[in-house]
């Protein structure tokens, strides 16, 4: 059976042994989205994601922004053409990271179960490198007194940090795990600022109370494995820093949180499936075609984006270019498509109810264009 056609996974996902800050926000998010898109999928071991192009070069980007923000974060925001911003450059493997980034979505759009020859990335590397440093360089605030104070790395080394941050002064790269529980973080940044001590993250986007939630439970892992409660938290963004201080009340408050949500979570994952949230999550999320209580949701959210999401009751075959279908709410529409298209459908769809994701609607929605992007997932048990 093609992916396409499997209902549900074949092997579901189990809770996580250790939890992240971004894994606890993902789950709190939505549960099942978290579990159908960890768990197996036949001969896949996750669900495949298969972005659009444009949306996976922006990826690149931003990833490569984020690696560069942290890497000149590490080293006090040097300005540029110093050699410190030359050494964040290498740090951050940022140019040589394009070409090697847009080979492997290269490789894993061809090895997406439904690849096509007219999906593949259009940008170069290079270009991706131009226009990722158009923007470095339009938000990029250096600090021109920061250059002594690069930091150390620490992640991979079991050793005292309250010590290390004593003689260093700053550390990067910081591995903690909470000593009673299973939570971990890496702190992109600890610094001893002579008025107690600073824990930073590195952001690229905008500023979110979810940075700030994530920057406290940082600190209490630091409190936790130091016995010092940081005096700040920081998030620092390439056009500026967003700081919060810490109190004590605040870190117990996080750290209760914690002990009272870590099993509920686990124990919502526990179930199959998981719980589903619907909401603003819903129209971009990449399992929608397998969850019946969002896909209306997300179905309703793509048609205000102007992308063509649409469960069909297939009809009778129109020609190798298309078929007639019924919409959820009744209407008519006629799905066309190209001959490479046509080949990249599931093999039986008349009289089946679909999913289909990401297509084009034309003449009034009267219309429905299935790309070279689209998806069209088989759903049986609506039946
Ligand atoms: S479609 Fe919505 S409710 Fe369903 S898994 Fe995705 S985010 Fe959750």
């Amino acid at each position: 059976m093609s992916f396409y056609e499997l209902q549900a996974p074949t092997v579901w996902a189990d809770p996580p042994s250790m939890w992240s800050s971004t894994s606890i926000d993902d789950v709190e998010a939505c549960p099942r989205r978290w579990q159908l898109m960890r768990s197996r999928w036949g001969d896949l071991d996750r669900f495949p994601v298969r972005p659009h192009p444009a949306a996976i070069e922006g990826q690149i980007v931003h990833e490569a922004l984020d690696r560069l923000t942290r890497a000149c974060g590490q080293r006090g925001n040097p300005p540029f053409g110093s050699p410190e911003f030359a050494a964040a450059l290498t740090d951050a493997d940022f140019f040589p990271g394009f070409a090697r980034a847009v080979a492997e979505w290269g490789h894993r759009l061809m090895s997406h179960p439904r690849p096509g020859p007219a999906f593949r990335l259009r940008a170069s590397g290079e270009e991706l490198a131009n226009r990722a440093v158009r923007m470095f360089r339009e938000q990029y605030k250096p600090d021109g007194k920061a250059a002594s104070q690069a930091a150390e790395r620490a992640a991979e080394t079991p050793v005292n940090v309250k010590a290390l941050l004593k003689k260093k002064h700053a550390l990067s790269e910081v591995k903690l795990t909470h000593p009673g529980l299973p939570f971990l973080g890496i702190l992109d940044r600890v610094q001893d600022t002579g008025e107690g001590v600073e824990v930073v993250d590195f952001k690229t986007g905008k500023p979110s109370d979810k940075h700030h939630k994530q920057l406290l439970r940082y600190a209490l892992l630091w409190w936790r494995t130091t016995g010092d409660a940081p005096a700040r938290v920081s998030a620092q963004y390439l056009d500026g820093v967003e700081s919060w201080s810490v109190t004590l009340s605040a870190l117990e408050g996080i750290e209760a949180d914690l002990v009272k949500g870590l099993p509920l979570l686990t124990e919502a994952l526990r179930a199959y499936p998981a719980a589903a949230k619907p909401g603003s999550g819903c129209g971009f999320c990449p399992v929608r075609a397998r969850c019946a209580a969002g896909w209306a949701v997300g179905e309703e959210a793509a048609l205000v984006d102007g992308r063509g999401d649409a469960e069909l009751l297939v009809g009778a075959k129109a020609g190798e270019h298309g078929f007639l279908a019924r919409t959820r709410v009744g209407a008519d529409v006629a799905v066309v498509y190209e001959a490479a298209v046509a080949k990249l459908l599931p093999e039986h769809v008349e009289g089946q109810v679909v999913r289909v994701l990401d297509g084009v609607w034309k003449e009034k929605r009267s219309q429905l264009e299935l790309k070279a992007w689209t998806e069209v997932f088989v759903v049986r048990e609506v039946q």
